[in-house]
């Protein structure tokens, strides 16, 4: 071997060899509807070829389990659900930094997520907060349909309504948020009190209120009204209404968790993720979210935000770890230990 050609050989191997092994598999966490994530984790693996360990979470569950394997990170990849605990992994730096090529394709309410986290978690999908009933019901009970957030304290509709908690879920820490945001702290928290007193069980998570009064097991849900045409295609007699006097709207957000072990594989899903093709697998499963994409079909079925009275939702406010835990702590306080 002549001498040129001795000190080029290990720089032939290196680029022979890859640079790093590739993960076959990775660990998701996904809080988004399970029909969705099950959906999403099977095209992944066979259209890419990699495993998805995938576990199910509400978004306050999710920051809880990440937040307790900080030390140890087990999970690669967190998708969906609210971008508040998104926002908040992102301020006790939880999550990884990372741009993708594909922002500029993104709405703008997408790309201002990924901006205000410093690029440590994206918006995947925008949903607003209204209520949902199960139309027979109504009319065997003779009530009307309610119209305002003031409606929900009527006392014909004592024990009739289902709310999820928001220390496991993100829906409900929506809720709490938009009602600071729409009347003020003081009065918000009057009117949960009151609340409180016409609901029939809070629920762990977002999903569950709007799936009872489909089936007959509440009247009313305090609910994301994407989730109501899918229950509408199952057949159950349910519609979705939003307050007229206004509602706020969740920015469902995808962070790579830091120090994931996968890294290779969380930033192809992640990159998938944000693809048109993946992001209409949400209205395939009858998922109605807005999708972030630009070039993402919008099925007619995804609510129309220009004919809802939208709040200007505060999402750097009131995703800051402080204020969550802070309204969380007072709703336990003030409102779930009333009788
Ligand atoms: N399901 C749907 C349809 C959602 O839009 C969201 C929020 O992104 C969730 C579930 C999250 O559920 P939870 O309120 O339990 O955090």
């Amino acid at each position: 071997m002549t001498k040129k050609l001795w000190l080029a050989a290990p720089l032939l191997l290196a680029q022979m060899l890859p640079a790093q092994a590739q993960s076959s598999e990775f660990n998701l966490i996904c809080s988004a509807q399970a029909a969705w994530c099950n959906m999403l984790a099977v095209t992944f693996e066979k259209s890419q070829g990699v495993k998805v360990n995938m576990t199910l979470k509400g978004s306050g569950e999710a920051i809880a389990q990440i937040l307790a394997e900080r030390a140890n990170p087990k999970t690669d990849v967190w998708f969906g659900g609210t971008g508040d605990p998104h926002l908040q992994a992102a301020e006790q730096n939880l999550t990884l930094a990372y741009k993708s090529p594909s922002l500029p394709q993104l709405h703008d309410w997408a790309q201002k997520q990924a901006a205000q986290s410093g690029y440590k978690t994206v918006g995947i999908y925008s949903g607003p907060l209204g209520f949902g009933y199960n139309t027979e019901l109504l009319a065997k009970k003779k009530l009307a349909v309610p119209k305002t957030w003031a409606d929900l304290l009527k006392p014909e509709y004592k024990g009739e309504i289902q709310s999820a908690n928001p220390a496991s879920s993100g829906t409900a820490y929506t809720m709490i948020a938009t009602l600071v945001q729409l009347m003020g702290e003081e009065q918000a928290f009057e009117y949960l009190k009151k609340l409180h007193g016409n609901i029939g069980a809070y629920t762990r998570s977002g999903t569950g209120p709007i799936k009872a009064v489909a089936r007959g097991e509440a009247t009313v849900s305090i609910s994301f009204v994407h989730d109501g045409p899918g229950e509408k295609a199952h057949g159950f007699p349910l519609e979705t209404i939003t307050p007229a006097d206004g509602t706020g709207a969740e920015i469902g957000s995808m962070s790579i968790i830091k120090g994931a072990r996968n890294l290779d594989a969380a930033k192809k899903f992640y990159e998938w993720a944000l693809t048109p093709a993946a992001q209409a697998l949400g209205a395939a499963t009858l998922q109605f979210q807005l999708p972030s994409n630009k070039e993402t079909k919008v099925d007619p079925r995804v609510p129309d935000f220009r004919k809802i009275k939208m709040i200007d939702y505060d999402y750097a406010k009131y995703g800051q770890t402080a204020e969550r835990r802070r309204l969380i702590l007072r709703w336990e306080k003030d409102v779930n230990s009333l009788p």
